[in-house]
Parts: structure tokens; sequence; C-alpha cells
């Protein structure tokens, strides 16, 4: 899809349609497929434009970065008072504060250490914590995540904690160009997912699919696809030092 700085808005329409598209094509329920914005390395100013588009979900990677976003749109609150967000990165454990504090969904849980100190450090008075638990399906890049014997683990530990609510898994496969493959890849987190689905009624997201392969893990049940590229273009930075 042609790009450029200035196209955030028909970048996000494009994308909505071509979501319905995927889901109408794989019998799934229109609208099941939410689209998460993934805003690391942009300025608040490009995340507005997303909103504007109608982009509600925001993703971000890096905590110092995302808490100065989040304190520039929340005092903003005429024009941006409900955006969701979504912490996407690798958890530092002295990190877990300011995610319990600032933030509404953790999708990268991957030990029992942090479980406990996003519980401890829920502010009292906030709604639940919403957490995935990360999946390391397949020599991927990223050490973050865990196996799948793991994942039940920390999913029956996530769901004794009364600060936090077990949503579901997430999982970022390592980069591949063929869609059979991209399937295959997603398969077993699927297949994880429905097993711990009927133990914990209340999991309802799967967070998989990113800007290269959204089609093929919305044919496997993907129900949160996390597009950076897809929405704001190439990232000229890593994020980390912003
Ligand atoms: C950066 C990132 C994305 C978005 O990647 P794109 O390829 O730019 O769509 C999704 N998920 C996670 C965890 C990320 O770090």
């Amino acid at each position: 899809m042609g790009m450029s700085i200035n196209n955030i808005a028909s970048n996000y329409q494009q994308l909505l349609a071509s979501i319905r598209e995927q889901e109408l094509l794989n019998q799934r329920d229109p609208g099941s497929v939410t689209l998460l914005a993934v805003s690391k390395t942009h300025d608040a100013a490009k995340l507005r434009e997303a909103w504007a588009a109608g982009a509600r979900d925001f993703g971000e990677n890096y905590v110092q970065e995302a808490l100065g976003k989040i304190a520039v749109l929340s005092a903003a609150q005429t024009t941006t008072p409900d955006m969701t967000w979504h912490f996407i990165g690798p958890i530092q454990s002295n990190k877990t504060r300011d995610i319990a504090a600032h933030f509404h969904w953790v999708h990268s849980v991957d030990r029992h250490k942090i479980i406990q100190r996003l519980q401890e450090q829920r502010p009292a008075g906030l709604p639940l914590l919403n957490v995935c638990v990360q999946i390391n399906l397949s020599n991927e890049d990223t050490k973050s995540g865990v196996d799948l014997q793991q994942a039940r683990e920390l999913c029956a530990a996530v769901v004794q904690m009364d600060k936090l609510c077990l949503r579901g898994l997430m999982a970022i496969p390592a980069p591949c160009a063929d869609h059979q493959q991209q399937r295959a890849a997603f398969r077993p987190l699927a297949e994880l997912f429905r097993e711990l689905q009927a133990l914990y009624p209340q999991m309802d997201t799967l967070s998989m699919g990113m800007s290269d392969d959204y089609a093929a893990a919305i044919a496997e049940g993907s129900t949160m696809i996390r597009i950076g590229t897809g929405i704001f273009g190439k990232r000229e930075t890593s994020g980390e030092h912003l």
C-alpha cells in the first residue's frame, strides 16, 4: 500500500477495509479483529492523527517514551479522552510500576516475577490490568516469551491475581514471507488459546499478526493485530532513546 508521511488516516482506513475483507474471507464475525496501532518511535502529533482517523488502541514498546506521549495526550482531555494504552515491549522489572500505573493492557508478560509485581503495583481505584502472556513459538529474534507449558503455568498464576485480568496470548513469530508458513507458525498459539479458553472463559484475545503477516494471523484466529509500519510508515529510529 502506498505510504507516505501524511497518509496516516488513509493507511488506517485501508487497513480497516483489509481487515474486514479478511474477516469475510475466513468466515470470521465482522468486527472480531481489533486493530492496535503500534506507535513506538512516533510522536504525539502522529498518534493524534491516527486517533482522528478512528484509532483508539495504541501499542508502545518503551516505557519512558510512552509516558511522555500518554501525559501529552491525556492533558488534551477534550480531544483524546479515550485512548487505550497497550504495553507490548520486553518488560524490565524496574519498569513494572510505571506500566501498572499508566497502561490498560500488557501483552508481553513472560515470567512469575512480573505477574507478582504488576499485581502489587496496580494502583487501587484503577480497573483491572488486562494481561496477555507472551509465547515464543519458534526461532524468534526476541528472547521474550515462554514455551507452551510455561504459558499454561503463567496463565494459572495470572488468574490468581485480583488486580489482573487474564485476556489472552501474544506472539511475534520470526519474519517469513510465505503465507502458508506464516499460518503454520501461528497455529500452535491458536490451539493453545482454544485449550486455555475452555479453562478461563475470560480469555478473548489472541494478539498476533503485524504489518507483514496479519492476513495469515486473521486466518488462524487472531483477534488483535498490531500494526506499526502499515499505519505510520517506516520507523526512522529504534525509539529507545526517545
Ligand atoms: C513494532 C512491533 C509491532 C509492529 O510491527 P510492524 O511490522 O511495524 O507492523 C507489533 N508488535 C510488536 C510487539 C512490536 O514490537
